[in-house]
């Protein structure tokens, strides 16, 4: 499976797959945007799961709040347009509420991640770092959610409600922002800190030394930039950012950095340049014993486009 798909813009590729797994619209353009759309750009198939739909990043005057569904459906809709422009071939948003994804029942969204990521069988999944970058309780939720569905997925012994096979995936990555792009946003947004449960959260970035990869994506600067400013109901925010000289917009948009937290292909201390920096071409023929057993019990994945089966109960 996953063999030669093709993308929205009709570009062939082989079976490169990878999916982002975030908490909030504007995540995936602020914080993955230039790694979407060079990959994107190179005919790799790219996913992105929300968990929420950012229903309580209101901007405005608090009196006019729209209210949570109102103000989710609204950024649902920025998600969409900002995940056409960096050529995400499929997003899905899940129903969790903003701000308490740390709540979630973890049994509940790991199987849920457990569909999502044996449907589309990606070699590589990103996340946000353990810190949530600056503390954020929902970034930090979804990183651990995301790593224990990644090994639950390749359980032979996890069953997941589709019945689905099981995948392992080759790679994860944790975002993982240098000090001095945390320098730049910090100049658009100011001092990136929470205060949770009584104690403050800043963003200290990671040493350049933990860095394991760098994707250069400088080419497509001006396309994540687009895709940033598809999150209208956000903009007051980002108003300063319009203002940053393009040499830096080159930077915040063009050089992303992750950390390799998981790998079964490749390791050492080589900077990567290539998320899939040793995964071989071929599917998933090493691992063809996990799905063997199973491949009769296939059944309907859990499946859902831009969100359009997700509004029931459940997700
Ligand atoms: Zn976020």
């Amino acid at each position: 499976m996953n063999t030669m798909q093709t993308n929205r813009n009709g570009v062939q590729n082989s079976a490169r797959t990878l999916m982002c797994i975030l908490a909030h619209p504007d995540d995936e353009s602020l914080g993955f945007g230039g790694m979407l759309a060079h990959y994107a750009s190179a005919g790799v198939a790219t996913y992105m799961i929300s968990a929420t739909r950012g229903q309580r990043g209101w901007m405005g005057e608090p009196a006019a709040y729209p209210g949570a569904e109102t103000l989710g459906r609204i950024r649902e809709g920025e998600l969409l347009a900002a995940t056409a422009i960096l050529g995400v071939r499929e997003t899905t948003l899940l129903d969790y509420m903003d701000g308490d994804l740390d709540q979630a029942d973890p049994v509940a969204i790991i199987d849920l991640l457990v569909g999502h990521i044996r449907r589309v069988r990606p070699q590589v999944i990103l996340t946000f770092d353990p810190s949530g970058v600056y503390g954020h309780p929902d970034h930090i939720a979804i990183c651990q959610f995301t790593t224990a569905a990644i090994s639950a997925a390749a359980n032979p012994r996890y069953v997941d409600r589709a019945g689905q096979a099981p995948h392992q995936v080759r790679k994860l990555y944790y975002r993982a922002f240098s000090a001095a792009e945390l320098a730049i946003y910090q100049q658009v947004f100011g001092d990136l800190v929470m205060t949770i449960d009584g104690v403050e959260r800043r963003a200290t970035g990671w040493p350049e030394w933990g860095i394991t990869t760098r994707i250069d994506a400088v080419a497509h600067w001006q396309q994540v930039w687009q895709a940033v400013a598809c999150h209208r109901s956000q903009l007051s925010a980002y108003q300063k950012f319009a203002a940053l000289p393009p040499e830096q917009h080159r930077i915040l948009w063009g050089n992303q950095t992750f950390y390799r937290a998981l790998s079964l292909v490749n390791g050492g201390r080589e900077i990567e340049v290539d998320l899939f920096a040793g995964i071989p071409d071929e599917a998933d023929a090493k691992y063809v014993l996990y799905v063997e057993p199973m491949a009769s019990r296939l059944a309907s994945p859990v499946r859902a486009t831009h969100g359009a089966t997700f509004n029931q109960k459940m997700y």
